[in-house]
């Protein structure tokens, strides 16, 4: 976590320990902080301070996106025609989310646009699942694996467009950290963050809910967050989310310049040190922090634990998939033949890489990459 987040967080682990729907004095000083990060969260991503409902990450505001505007609709329509669209790369807590509703809620269904070869959207397999029945479109800002930026703008206008009656949800879990939301999503409905990927408390995060969004709730009880999300507040958590938003933002346009420099030595050198690397996205339009790599004839998951062991920590494509052989939804989306697929590394770049860090991935991929084809 960064420094000014670990210290921001301090005094609710101790002194300020009140609960923030109590009303003693010490509660409402919980209170107080809780509103304030509010504040804070709600004026860096574009929205009012009612519409920030905070979540214990990514994967909740994902489900409560998904869930939430699928029953709110359902409520409404009396469970017909409540089709749900979102891209083929979406995380898993979109897409199994979709899929999972489309399983259980009666008459929703779940359809799938697909991508091109570089992972962005393709605009017009949107365009052919949009209608009037659309009560949800999913597409993320930018992807977990490969990086890639995705068009929302333009997303935002096809859905206006076609289904008048749907809500837009991005996905901006990676995004936040290097792109400023409200310029690069303008317009969308239901915006979700996820406090670790911005140097910020993991199991925190938020999503944005804006005015007139229809949405039932995941969690019921308390009445916390408006009704939308019940259960007593992670003080600290809201607080360490805003404080890690506020300084990504600070430092944001620097900072991308630094690490986005930082990721084309790496990505270059590694082209031309390793023979036959893909780097399957277009660069231009992928994250400053993002170098996603293809070895064809390497297995992901041994090449991950020899740079380990040589000091370099990376992840097999998506960390949250780690583990898994198969190649990932994504790499399959773009068509990228499993042989390739299979030998996929996703170098993560932030606030904390040097100079230093590259070279010494420089010093030991090539070889590491070398012996696993021998
Ligand atoms: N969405 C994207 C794009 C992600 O990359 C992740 C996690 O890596 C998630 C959602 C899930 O977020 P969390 O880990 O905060 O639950």
């Amino acid at each position: 976590m960064r420094d000014e987040v670990v210290e921001a967080m301090a005094p609710f682990a101790g002194l300020v320990y009140g609960h923030a729907s109590g009303h003693h004095r010490q509660a409402r000083a919980a209170r107080q902080a809780l509103e304030d990060a509010r504040d804070q969260v709600a004026d860096l991503l574009g929205a009012a301070p009612g519409e920030v409902v905070f979540t214990s990450g990514g994967t909740e505001g994902d489900n409560l996106a998904v869930f939430g505007v699928l029953w709110a609709a359902a409520r409404r329509d009396g469970g017909a025609g409540s089709v749900v669209v979102s891209s083929a790369v979406e995380h898993p807590a979109v897409l199994e989310a979709c899929s999972v509703a489309a399983a259980r809620l009666p008459g929703v269904a779940h359809v799938v646009a697909g991508v091109d070869s570089r992972g962005v959207l393709d605009l017009d397999r949107l365009d052919e699942a949009l209608d009037e029945d659309v009560a949800l479109v999913s597409v993320m800002l930018a992807n977990n694996e490969l990086g890639t930026v995705q068009p929302l703008p333009a997303v935002v206008a096809h859905v206006r467009d076609r289904a008048p009656r749907a809500a837009v949800h991005t996905d901006a879990v990676q995004a936040a950290a290097w792109l400023d939301v409200p310029a690069s999503a303008p317009g969308v409905d239901l915006v979700t963050i996820s406090g670790h990927k911005l140097g910020g408390p993991k199991g925190t995060g938020a999503l944005v809910v804006r005015e007139g969004t229809e949405l039932d709730a995941l969690f019921v009880g308390g009445g916390q967050e408006r009704a939308r999300r019940a259960g007593t507040h992670d003080v600290a958590g809201a607080v360490g989310l805003a404080t890690a938003l506020a300084a990504v933002a600070k430092e944001r346009e620097e900072e991308s310049v630094r690490v986005a420099g930082l990721r084309d030595r790496l990505a270059d050198g590694l082209l031309e040190a390793v023979p036959a690397a893909v780097e399957v996205a277009e660069r231009a339009s992928v994250l400053p922090g993002h170098c996603h790599l293809c070895f064809a004839g390497v297995e992901r998951e041994e090449l991950v634990v020899l740079l380990d062991e040589a000091g370099v920590c990376v992840s097999g494509g998506a960390a949250c998939a780690s583990g898994a052989l198969e190649p990932s939804h994504v790499l399959s989306a773009v068509g990228l033949p499993p042989a390739v697929a299979r030998g996929s590394i996703r170098f993560s770049l932030g606030h904390t890489s040097t100079p230093e860090d590259v070279e010494r991935a420089l010093a030991v991929v090539p070889e590491a990459v070398a012996r696993l084809r021998a």
